[in-house]
């Protein structure tokens, strides 16, 4: 059990980069539509935000990640590279820029998520539940996946944007419950874990999310993994903590792939229904496939 080093500038960054984390981009025909459909739109995306390397893959098969609510956090989570800060007022007009610009993409599947709002009364769950309405209205062929913050905590919160009726309800932890006071200040592990629970009951289909290799023991990944098939939790993802800075928390540990197919096993074996598991996974890879297999009563419980 490693204790993570206090992040200053003088930090040393983190160890070489293994082999099976490099990898070759193409760029397809389909990706650069996508780009320019993008680009054209002015959407913010996770995608090129976060430089996520399974860009070129994810637009070549027609999903993306859009982020909305503007690119400025309230929070301040030491893995992510987001600004952080007092975000500029909601555009009221941005849930039908959202759902014009889908029509126009006709992507088969988008996740949307955003920063956190904590200084709005309901952390922003009207404009994210207003937001997946009109692309419903506007552009039925495009299924939905949000990822959302824990909004306090609010259960009239959770419920409002299950009430819009997104395909899936996401929410990560990011991280185990020893590490999360370091990984993500403002958040809480039980909080995060009952909005999981909230969504459940209200029937949707649950995903979450955790990077390992920032000082996590297998033992405990195990227990996150546990609490969350506890809570209802479908759908996980597990993927490999990349620093985005020398200002971001250093990556203790590169996890080999071996470790994550185990995870994997693990996870299934504990009830999760599908668990997506390696070194490039991130919360919205292969988020289609997932949703499919669930709508397709392909996933049945351990
Ligand atoms: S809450 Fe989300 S967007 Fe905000 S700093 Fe944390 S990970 Fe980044």
């Amino acid at each position: 059990m490693q204790a993570l080093p206090i992040l200053t500038d003088t930090e040393p960054s983190s160890p070489r980069k293994p082999d099976w984390l490099k990898i070759r981009i193409g760029h397809t025909k389909k990706f650069h539509g996508v780009r320019e459909l993008i680009h054209g739109s002015k959407l913010f995306t996770v995608c090129e935000e976060a430089a996520c390397p399974n860009m070129a893959e994810c637009w070549s098969r027609g999903t993306a990640t859009i982020m909305i609510m503007g690119d400025i956090c309230t929070r301040s989570c030491g893995f992510c590279n987001v600004k952080t800060g007092k975000p500029l007022p909601l555009d009221k007009e941005e849930p039908r820029r959202v759902a014009e610009a889908l029509r126009e993409f006709s992507l088969k599947y988008i996740v949307i998520t955003s920063v956190d709002r904590d200084e709005l009364e309901d952390c922003g769950a009207g404009h994210i539940a207003e937001t997946i309405r009109l692309c419903k209205e506007i552009s039925p062929g495009t299924r939905l996946e949000v990822l959302v913050p824990d909004f306090k905590g609010k259960a009239e919160c959770v419920k409002t944007v299950c009430e819009a009726g997104p395909a899936v309800y996401a929410h990560n932890m990011e991280t185990v419950a020893r590490l999360h006071l370091q990984v993500r200040p403002q958040a809480k592990y039980w909080r995060s874990l009952d909005t999981l629970a909230q969504a459940k009951r209200n029937s949707m289909v649950v995903k979450s999310g955790i990077m390992v290799g920032l000082g996590e023991t297998p033992q405990e990944v195990k227990e996150v993994m546990r609490d969350l098939a506890d809570a209802g939790c479908d759908l996980l993802t597990i993927g490999q903590y990349m620093q985005p800075s020398r200002r971001h928390l250093p990556v203790i540990e590169y996890i080999h792939p071996d470790q994550f197919r185990a995870y994997k096993e693990l996870g299934q074996s504990l009830g999760l229904k599908h668990v997506e598991s390696g070194p490039l996974v991130r919360s919205s890879y292969k988020a289609e496939t997932q949703e499919e297999l669930m709508r397709n009563g392909a996933l049945a419980s351990a």
